[in-house]
């Protein structure tokens, strides 16, 4: 059990990755020192799990590393429960560790994959039979099969509950995930999924989950922290994140269709439209933020800002019953939620409603959030 906590942690790259396939290196470009992580400082309480998520390159896996001590070059304090742990090795740190590739060895039997984390600390059989078996109770209906083979043999789900399997027979203070779903199929990542919530849950241990699949987040992060480029944007868990978004970045970066933002709708002296009473920030330039399902098409009838468009793209979610409908407006794009039943055609014309008390408004310089109606 561990409190994590990072302060002021900074970690730059000077030169381009070494190591890797002379073609990985090859395809590299390197633009010059880069600021992977820049001044970031994150509490994870005991027990909770943090998910990670932000674009590519955003600095997840130097977190990552630099938690697990697998990176020790950097700036600022980590500690473990208030203790400062840049002189701990990584093996001494009691992580389990889970990656993307699994990261088996791939000439031991299952059963050995487990075994090894105590053979190297010629630990007593004894012990390491009864927390192989304690382990496989745990993991359940069919992981003592899957300990009579050697990876080669397995399926990729299979390989990671092995892999997840051996990061919990060490019993862990803290667990790191980086991507471990991200190559399987769709049903054996939710059925992962659920496996690895089971246990974060039963057993409260401290988690950091490094992901671009934002439901998988959603699913396990108790907090979720959305990074750019190196600094932690904002954290919190998924509603809050999304009932009050820090600034346009995370408003832009939210969900499979995120918020519209808005950056002519103010010029154009639209929002002069909506009631005084409304508080709009009207001392400054705005950026203006809607989530798609607040906005109506067509109905005619409801107060707002009312703007013409052209359906430019439509997709259909029969699962939820909606569709989301991309529409081209003088203003910008914009992407909204309707009722799937909803006959409409690529090309129409159609007018967008946005509700006066729904809009989020972000100064148009800094990003900051700087009001909202909702
Ligand atoms: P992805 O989602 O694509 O895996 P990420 O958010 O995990 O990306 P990082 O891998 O942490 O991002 O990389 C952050 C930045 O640091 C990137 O610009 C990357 O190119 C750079 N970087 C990472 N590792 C090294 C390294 N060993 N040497 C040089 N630059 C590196």
């Amino acid at each position: 059990m561990a409190e994590i906590q990072l302060v002021n942690v900074r970690r730059r790259f000077t030169a381009p990755p070494s190591g890797g396939s002379p073609f990985a290196r090859a395809n590299q470009s390197f633009t010059g020192p880069v600021a992977a992580l820049d001044g970031v400082t994150l509490t994870i309480p005991n027990g909770k799990t943090c998910a990670v998520i932000g674009p590519s390159g955003c600095g997840k896996s130097t977190l990552l590393r630099v938690i697990a001590g697998l990176d020790a070059d950097y700036e600022g304090d980590v500690r473990y429960t208030g203790e400062d742990v840049r002189h701990l090795a990584p093996g001494d740190r009691n992580i389990g560790m889970v990656f993307q590739n699994y990261a088996l060895y791939p000439h031991f039997h299952g059963e050995n994959n487990l075994r090894f984390f105590f053979r190297v600390r010629k630990a007593p059989d004894a012990e390491a039979e009864e927390r192989i078996r304690i382990t496989a109770e745990i993991m359940g209906v069919g992981f003592n099969e899957l300990l009579q083979h050697k990876p080669g043999i397995l399926s990729g789900g299979q390989q990671q509950r092995l892999a997840i399997g051996r990061a919990l027979v060490r019993s862990p203070q803290l667990f790191l995930f980086d991507e471990p779903l991200s190559n399987l199929d769709a049903k054996l990542r939710t059925q992962t999924r659920i496996e690895i919530k089971r246990l974060l849950n039963r057993f409260a241990i401290t988690a950091v989950y490094v992901t671009h699949d934002q439901e998988e987040a959603m699913a396990l992060g108790d907090q979720i922290a959305v990074m750019r480029a190196g600094r932690i944007e904002q954290v919190g868990n998924y509603a809050d994140l999304r009932a009050a978004p820090a600034n346009a970045f995370v408003a832009g970066f939210l969900g499979r269709f995120p918020m519209n933002l808005l950056e002519r709708v103010d010029a154009s002296g639209a929002l002069r439209t909506l009631p005084a009473t409304l508080p709009i920030p009207r001392d400054r330039p705005l950026i203006v933020g809607v989530w798609p399902e607040d906005l109506a098409l067509n109905t005619g009838s409801s107060p707002g800002v009312h703007l013409a468009g052209i359906v430019d793209h439509l997709e259909v979610d029969y699962s939820r019953r909606i569709q989301y409908v991309r529409v081209r407006t003088d203003a910008g794009p914009l992407t909204v939620a309707d009722a799937a039943n909803l006959r409409l055609a690529e090309g129409e014309r159609v007018t967008v409603e946005l509700p006066g008390n729904r809009l989020f408004f972000f100064d148009a310089e800094s990003e900051e959030c700087v009001g909202r109606s909702a």
